[in-house]
């Protein structure tokens, strides 16, 4: 066994007594410090933010795989990580680098030997130096998942997301409730593999409360206590699962998709103490149980591929489940003071489920004219062909009844809300035109994006904006169209 010549390198908060975050430059040296002292990580860029930092990957494991082809026959499952893609949240970021330093030099080798870990410590890093929620450009990252319009987002989704396609993703931010350490999520989306998400409601949530608890720290489900004033009753709320945040986007890929939110109110020290552990606590669970969740991640997926959801859901309503759940509520500190809280019992209203739903079609078709949406379909892994000859078939139209565009600016777009009707008509596509088939890798997203009401489809984010027909003549309807069967005639890949 080597012999450590040097001490391990401390983080910049730890070395400045935890009275800032570690900046930028102290990220890269505690890095490279780590990785001259050990074969178990390597550090890549995966790209510039746009203030030109780099956007750094740590790639653990015994031995280290940091190529597709690696990790994809690997059997071992393979965990993504996200720290700081809000810059002003910085616990992610400090447990991520205290957790690399203990996973290459201090803990049990057996760790990296059953897992693949990547881990980017800090998504954000212009926001992070700024002290900034957003980027340097004021986009949130975490609603940037859709059109990936962003440097970073763009750098973590085509580097890595799409490249390895991780079994889980997890992404570590400051938020939720006091008194709690840790609280957590799972994604939202009524769309997403059930496996998969009664795999991180049930034994992975079990394992870390337990482990959590033993360490002192409580653990909840995010985000917070609400008063129903109406009724007179505590309830446990949370935030509306859209596919531009990364925990519904993970789940629509298939991966199992983990939002841990590590509230603010904790010592700076305390809280990335709870995220270290909280993380650690996950690369445990995945290291005993790597068999179990492999193959859950490899059933699910083959269910996708083989069998597609039946529905697409365009509008969900929050409900509460069955059994109503223990919790924790704690006052805002009052002039800096903390103050008791106290144990209620209510309804746990974290659980969405469809109000408006449309079968899912076998595959779209859309006008040549519409690359960008082509393009965007690509960047999401989604296989995209073209038609060779013009060519006659059924489809189902959206007929276009309204247009109603967004006065606010929402990460520099006006969002564009479509009201359709699906009409079934015939249709002669032209040569050329783009046909893109539901049952594929993207099976879940797919429908979210081609969906013209959909909440985050490509229509609302303004890609057919400069291809909408006169709403409401006779006979006009947008240039994409539900196929309810394969048309059968000679296409090729888009590359
Ligand atoms: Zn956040």
């Amino acid at each position: 066994m080597a012999i450590q010549a040097r001490p391990a390198p401390p983080t910049g908060a730890e070395a400045a007594g935890w009275a800032r975050p570690t900046s930028h430059v102290e990220m890269l040296w505690f890095l490279s410090e780590l990785e001259a002292r050990t074969d178990r990580m390597v550090t890549r860029s995966i790209g510039r933010t746009e203030e030109g930092r780099e956007i750094v990957a740590v790639f653990m494991g015994d031995p280290v795989l940091a190529d597709s082809t690696g990790l994809s026959r690997s059997e071992k499952p393979t965990l993504l990580v996200t720290g700081t893609i809000h810059g002003n949240e910085p616990a992610g970021k400090e447990g991520a680098l205290q957790l690399i330093r203990e996973l290459v030099l201090e803990s049990d080798p057996g760790l990296l030997a059953r897992i693949n870990v990547i881990v980017v410590p800090s998504m954000n890093p212009d926001g992070a130096e700024a002290g900034t929620r957003e980027n340097a450009r004021g986009y949130d990252l975490n609603r940037d998942w859709i059109t990936a319009e962003t440097a970073e987002v763009g750098a973590v989704l085509e580097r890595l997301v799409t490249r390895y396609w991780p079994d889980v993703f997890l992404d570590v931010h400051n938020g939720g409730a006091l008194p709690y350490h840790l609280t957590y999520q799972t994604t939202l989306e009524p769309g997403a593999d059930p496996d998969l998400v009664a795999l991180a409601r049930g034994p992975i949530f079990e394992f870390l409360e337990e482990r959590l608890t033993s360490r002192e720290m409580r653990m909840f489900w995010y985000s917070g206590p609400a008063f129903d004033e109406r009724r007179g009753v505590w309830y446990w709320r949370t935030t509306e699962p859209l596919p531009r945040k990364q925990h519904s986007y993970a789940a629509l890929q298939d991966m199992i998709a983990l939002l841990f939110e590590i509230p603010e109110g904790h010592p700076p020290q305390l809280a990335a103490e709870a995220a270290r552990e909280s993380m650690l606590g996950l690369l445990e669970f995945l290291a005993r149980k790597g068999p179990e969740v492999r193959s859950a991640v490899v059933e699910a997926r083959r269910r996708t591929l083989h069998s597609p959801p039946t529905q697409v859901h365009l509008a969900l309503q929050p409900t509460p489940y069955r059994e109503t759940e223990q919790f924790f509520v704690q006052p805002r500190p009052e002039n800096g003071e903390s103050r008791a809280s106290s144990l209620v019992e209510g309804e746990n209203r974290t659980r969405f489920v469809p109000t408006t739903s449309r079968s899912a079609p076998w595959g779209y078709a859309f006008d040549p004219g519409l690359q960008e949406l082509a393009r965007l379909l690509r960047r999401h892994g989604i296989e995209v062909e073209r038609l060779h000859d013009a060519t006659t078939v059924p489809v189902e139209r959206y007929r276009l009844d309204r247009v109603i565009r967004s006065p606010e600016r929402y990460q520099r777009h006006r969002m564009t809300e479509l009201r359709v009707e699906v009409e079934a008509g015939i249709e002669t596509l032209a040569p050329g035109s783009f046909l893109v088939r539901v049952g594929q890798r993207g099976a879940r997203l797919i429908p979210q994006l081609l969906e013209p009401e959909a909440v985050d489809s490509a229509a609302r984010w303004n890609f057919l904006d400069s291809h909408l027909p006169e709403p409401g003549v006779a006979g006009s309807h947008l240039p994409l169209y539900r196929l309810n069967a394969n048309p059968g005639v000679p296409t090729s890949l888009l590359p």
